[in-house]
């Protein structure tokens, strides 16, 4: 019996002995996971979305943003298989700010769910957080959200998980508050790149995708240092204001 399976009916027997109860309805969720198939089907799938930033764009586009039209980001690509709306909000707040690191499992699900992981990749970066803000939080949700993401999926699960090999050196005022200009301006020099990257495809994971500004600064760093192929993996995209 392969260890898969053993895995598989410890897992229904733990369901049927431990139900779960949603997270957002409060029933049992019917599952492993503490979120029940109709709350998760209310959650708002990101299409059509650009095929480069994935910016959320009207129905019946199929390609690029104004913005990438015009400009190639240093970003190669975002995959961002969902909206940040209330109810993903709801689920992302308990996981990050009320010490539910076991959500990491859900939310690892919803973005496998949303997304066919590429099999290019040769590295797994996680967005750093500053060492004081990992030393209150006491976890870089990005980093579970990876490791989430290797115990589920085998082919991910061979990469390297690489969590030193960016540095955020100067803590930075809550993003937020900030607008894009000044957030942008608030990200020049705040990380550093402590290990080479030449020629390597990276995938960074962050949990939610607001204006990019933070992400288009590392990949821009990345791309600096002759990494290849840059993509952003994270869970879900802000709506712009006007949509
Ligand atoms: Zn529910
Ligand atoms: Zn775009």
């Amino acid at each position: 019996m392969t260890r898969t399976v053993v895995n598989k009916w410890a897992r229904l027997l733990a369901d049927s002995l431990f139900p779960q109860q949603c997270l957002l309805c409060r029933l049992p969720s019917a599952s492993h996971l503490p979120l029940c198939g109709c709350c998760a089907a209310q959650l708002a799938p990101n299409q059509p979305c650009c095929q480069c930033c994935a910016l959320p764009l009207p129905p019946d586009s199929h390609s690029l943003c104004g913005a990438c039209t015009q400009c190639p980001p240093a970003l190669d690509r975002v995959l961002a298989p969902y909206l940040y709306e209330p109810c993903l909000g709801h689920i992302i707040g308990q996981w990050k700010f009320q010490r539910q690191q076991h959500l990491s499992s859900l939310l690892a699900e919803l973005w496998l769910a949303g997304v066919d992981p590429p099999q290019d990749r040769d590295l797994l970066l996680p967005v750093p957080i500053h060492w004081r803000r990992l030393l209150r939080r006491g976890f870089n949700q990005a980093t579970l959200l990876a490791m989430a993401l290797q115990r589920r999926d085998s082919a991910l699960q061979r990469l390297p998980l690489a969590e030193r090999t960016l540095r955020r050196q100067r803590a930075a005022p809550a993003q937020s508050t900030l607008t894009a200009e000044q957030r942008a301006h608030n990200l020049r020099d705040a990380f550093t790149l402590r290990a080479p990257v030449q020629g390597r495809r990276i995938a960074l994971i962050d949990d939610v995708m607001t204006t990019g500004a933070t992400a288009g600064t590392i990949a821009r760093l990345l791309k600096d240092a002759g990494a290849a192929d840059v993509q952003l993996w994270c869970i879900a995209r802000t709506p712009p204001p006007t949509t």
